[in-house]
């Protein structure tokens, strides 16, 4: 299921997100036939076999025909390219009007904050900045996403994601819109800086995989934040309460609420009511105010809930049958 191949990007599932991947420790052989050790050629031939299963499943397997819907959507359809440029012009042309007149309140919640009272930290004279997510906001995964598509119910696995961290910096695309519009918004003086899970251990791999884009310059720890350069995990309001000793943000892009605040991300928080806390105020007045979202369909923490979850009650059709009216 593609929501569950994607969770561990998802920070509401940060159990996974936080567990490293561990090889399997290898048992002993115990004793040998021939000068290999009894247990490695059971091994060997066991290996063997599942490796020429693999490969005559593979061959037998076409490779599907169509990537799931959200994959169409976000990397092929020119409704999704068109929906990259909108939010990115609105992006640049808030942040270019909000630096001439240098608001005074930064737009990252200060800590304490709750969704009901939400505070934001003061700006002080610091210099100004904007804060944004990297995957399928700024960055759009095309190679990894397609290794998903011809793997349909493959499930996801951390260690192919770091893989993909490491050596995918050739097979990604700008989101539309982003290179343009970031160009303009450091053109205007303010810096542009990255809050990414991507992992601070590949960070020399992230920032040529960001500036290779167009993206960048990005400097780690300057204008690029990771997992694991404030704390462990997901979470990302320590790197934003940290980015904020530094500078005043002004506007904050991302394709997650937990780009915007971890507040978002609480495990106890029914899906309905997250959708509450994000579309009525004080947080409905952010949107295109200083947080702009990029939409996503393809994974993350936006692919959850049943149907009693996603369709109100009181806002339900039950088709009439034909002749009864
Ligand atoms: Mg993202």
């Amino acid at each position: 299921m593609r929501g569950r191949a994607k969770v561990s990007r998802d920070p509401f599932v940060s159990s996974e997100v936080e567990t490293p991947y561990r090889a399997k420790p290898r048992s002993r052989a115990s004793a040998s036939v021939g000068g290999v050790p009894r247990l490695r050629l059971g091994r060997t031939v066991l290996g063997l076999g599942v490796a020429l299963f693999a490969a005559a499943a593979s061959a037998q397997t076409p490779r599907p025909a169509t990537p799931p819907a959200g994959m169409q959507w976000l990397y092929g359809s020119g409704e999704g390219g068109a929906s990259g440029i909108q939010a990115y012009h609105a992006f640049r042309n808030y942040v270019v009007a909000a630096a001439r007149h240098r608001p005074r309140q930064s737009v990252v919640l200060a800590p304490g904050s709750t969704l009901a009272a939400p505070r934001f930290l003061p700006c002080g004279r610091r210099p100004l900045a904007v804060v944004l997510d990297v995957d399928e906001t700024a960055l759009q995964n095309l190679g990894y996403e397609y290794d998903d598509a011809i793997h349909p119910g493959r499930t996801y696995d951390q260690e192919r994601w770091n893989r993909w961290e490491e050596t995918g910096a050739n097979a990604v695309l700008p989101t539309p819109g982003a290179v343009s519009a970031l160009n303009a918004i450091r053109r205007a003086r303010v810096t542009v800086i990255f809050n990414s899970n991507r992992l601070s251990r590949f960070a020399a791999q992230n920032t040529a995989t960001i500036d290779g884009a167009g993206l960048g310059p990005v400097e780690h720890g300057r204008t690029l934040w990771l997992q694991g350069d404030v704390a462990a995990g997901s979470a990302k309001d320590p790197r934003r309460t940290a980015i904020s000793e530094r500078y005043c943000v002004i506007a904050m892009a991302g394709d997650q609420l937990g780009d915007f605040s971890d507040l978002f991300n609480a495990r106890d928080l029914p899906v309905p009511e997250r959708r509450r806390a994000a579309i009525t105020e004080p947080f409905a007045w952010l949107w295109g105010n200083g947080w702009f979202i990029l939409p996503n369909p393809v994974y993350g923490s936006g692919l959850r809930g049943g149907i009693d979850d996603v369709f109100p009650a009181d806002r339900r059709w039950p088709a009439p049958e034909r002749g009864n009216n």
